[in-house]
C-alpha cells in the first residue's frame, strides 16, 4: 500500500521554508501594529450565505470555486475563500463599531477555493490582509496601501509595480456598464466562453480576462475613467496625491476593475514581473457597500490581500531560507552522561540559549560531525568521566579550543558564555 497523498492543490509547508513564513509573519506583525492595526482570527468556515452575499453569486470565486459542504446539522457551510467577508461579519456581530471611530484589522490564514493548481495558485493558499474600516477619507486608501508597500520593501522586495483604479461610485458604475455592454456586443461571438457568460451577468469582469482575443478587444474598450461622477473623480484625485506625496509610484489601469456593487472607488494590485501568470502578490480596494450588504448601517471600509505563496516564491529568489542553528550542541555518551546532557541542555534553554541535544547514542566522532553541521558555536561534551566527575568539557567548534569546567562553573558563568557565545557569532 502506498502512503497518502496531500489532496491535489494543497502543500506541506516544510521546515526548510518556514523561516521565510516567520519571517513574512514578524516583518507584518511589527508594521501593522505600529500603525495600530489589530490582528482578528474569525473561524475557518463560515455559513455559506455570507460568502455568496459578501463576494457575490455572479463571481468566479462564489460560482465555481468555494468548498461547500453540508455539515450533520445540515447547515450549509464553506471553508473560507477570503477574508474580508468574515471579518465584516466578525466587526457586525461582535459591535466592533461601537467605540465609533475608524477600526484597523488584520489576519492571517489559509483560504480555499477550487481552482486549477499550478505555480502560484493553489487549493489551499494563505493570505494575509487588513481592512481599515469606518471611513471613506482617501487618506485610508493611501494608508493601506503604504502600509503593503511598506511590508513589501521591509521583506526585501524592491522591484513590485502598483496599480492603481477607481471603479466610480454605484451610479457611475451603472452607466459604465450599460456603456460597456453596448461596446462589446457587436464582439459577442469572439469573446471567450467566461467572458460571453460575463456579458449579462457582470461585465466589468470582462476586462480582466486572460484570453489573447479578449485582452485585444478590451484595448479599445470605453474606460470607466470617463464615467466617474465629480465626487469620484475628486476622491480618486486625492488619492493620487498622497501617494505622490508619500512618495509611492504608481500607474493608473483603467482594466482594473472589481465587479461587484459594494466595490466602490480605488482598487489596486501589486504585481511583479517574475511570477508569470501569476503575477498579483497583493489585491485590494474600498468596499463602502459591503457592511450595508452584510446587514450593517451603511460603513466605507477598504483593504487589501497578499497571497502568501506568491510572496514567498518571490523571497526564495533573492535570499536562502532564514535557518536557525543552535548556540549549543550537547554531545553525550554513556547513561549518566547523557541523563546529565539532557538536563544541562534543559538548563541552558532555561537561561536563554538555543541547545540542541544529540540523542543518538553514536560513537563520540560521529556526533561531533553531527555538532559541526548543525552550525552551532560551541559544544558541550559529556563522556562516562564527566559524569562521574559532575563536569563537562565546553568546546569551540571553529577554533577547536576546549575547555573543562563543572557542570556548577558553566551555570555560575551563564553570563559570560553567554558573551562569548556572542563573540563567536560575530
Ligand atoms: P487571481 O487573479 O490571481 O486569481 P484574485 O483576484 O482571485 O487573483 P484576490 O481574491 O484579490 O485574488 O486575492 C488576493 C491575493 O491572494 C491574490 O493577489 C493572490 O496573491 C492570492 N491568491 C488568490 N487566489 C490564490 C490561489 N488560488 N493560490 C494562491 N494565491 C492566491
Ligand atoms: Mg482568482
Amino acid at each position: 500500500m502506498g502512503t497518502i497523498q496531500t489532496p491535489p492543490g494543497t502543500k506541506d509547508i516544510l521546515p526548510e521554508e518556514i523561516g521565510y513564513w516567520q519571517y513574512v509573519e514578524t516583518v507584518a506583525t511589527q508594521i501593522l501594529s505600529r500603525a495600530m492595526y489589530y490582528e482578528i482570527r474569525p473561524p475557518i468556515f463560515e455559513q455559506t450565505s455570507l460568502f455568496e452575499r459578501g463576494i457575490g453569486e455572479a463571481t468566479d470565486v462564489v460560482g465555481k470555486e468555494m468548498y461547500t459542504f453540508r455539515d450533520r446539522g445540515d447547515r450549509s457551510l464553506t471553508l473560507r475563500p477570503e477574508g474580508t467577508a468574515g471579518v465584516v461579519r466578525a466587526y457586525l456581530q461582535n459591535n466592533l463599531y461601537a467605540a465609533g471611530g475608524v477600526k484597523r484589522l488584520w489576519y492571517f490564514g489559509p483560504m480555499f477555493r477550487y481552482e486549477r493548481p499550478q505555480a502560484g495558485r493553489q487549493r489551499q493558499f494563505h493570505q494575509i490582509g487588513l481592512e481599515l474600516i469606518g471611513t471613506g477619507d482617501p487618506r485610508a486608501d493611501v494608508e493601506v496601501i503604504a502600509l503593503a508597500t511598506d511590508i513589501l520593501k521591509t521583506l526585501g522586495l524592491q522591484s513590485l509595480k502598483l496599480d492603481i483604479n477607481s471603479v466610480g461610485d454605484r451610479n457611475d458604475r451603472q452607466n459604465y456598464r450599460e456603456a460597456l455592454v453596448n461596446y462589446f456586443l457587436p464582439y459577442k461571438e469572439e469573446l471567450d466562453p467566461d467572458s460571453q457568460d460575463r456579458l449579462e451577468k457582470n461585465p466589468l469582469r470582462i476586462l480582466d480576462s486572460k484570453a489573447k482575443r479578449t485582452k485585444e478587444i478590451n484595448e479599445n474598450a470605453p474606460s470607466i475613467l470617463e464615467y466617474l461622477g465629480d465626487a469620484s473623480k475628486k476622491h480618486f484625485d486625492q488619492v493620487q496625491q498622497l501617494l505622490t506625496d508619500l512618495g509611492i509610484e504608481y500607474n493608473i489601469n483603467p482594466c482594473l476593475v472589481r465587479g461587484l456593487d459594494y466595490y466602490t472607488h480605488t482598487a489596486f494590485e501589486i504585481i511583479s514581473d517574475d511570477l508569470g501568470a501569476q503575477a498579483t502578490v497583493c489585491g485590494g480596494g474600498r468596499y463602502d457597500g459591503l457592511v450595508e450588504e452584510l446587514g450593517g448601517n451603511p460603513t466605507p471600509a477598504v483593504g487589501w490581500a497578499i497571497g502568501m505563496e506568491r510572496l514567498i516564491i518571490l523571497l526564495k529568489k533573492l535570499q536562502p531560507s532564514p535557518q536557525t542553528s543552535p548556540d549549543i550542541y550537547v554531545v553525550s555518551r554513556g547513561e549518566a552522561a547523557e541523563a546529565q546532557g539532557l538536563l544541562l541542555a534543559q538548563k541552558l534553554r532555561a537561561e536563554g540559549l538555543t541547545v540542541e541535544l544529540d540523542m543518538s547514542g553514536s560513537a563520540f566522532g560521529k556526533q561531533f560531525k553531527r555538532a559541526d553541521r548543525s552550525g552551532a558555536i560551541a559544544c558541550l561534551v559529556l563522556g562516562e568521566e564527566e559524569a562521574v566527575n559532575q563536569t563537562v568539557q565546553l568546546k569551540w567548534l571553529q577554533s577547536k579550543e576546549q575547555q573543562t569546567m563543572t557542570q556548577s562553573e558553566l551555570f555560575n558563568q551563564v553570563g559570560e558564555l553567554k558573551e562569548q557565545l556572542n563573540r563567536h557569532t560575530k
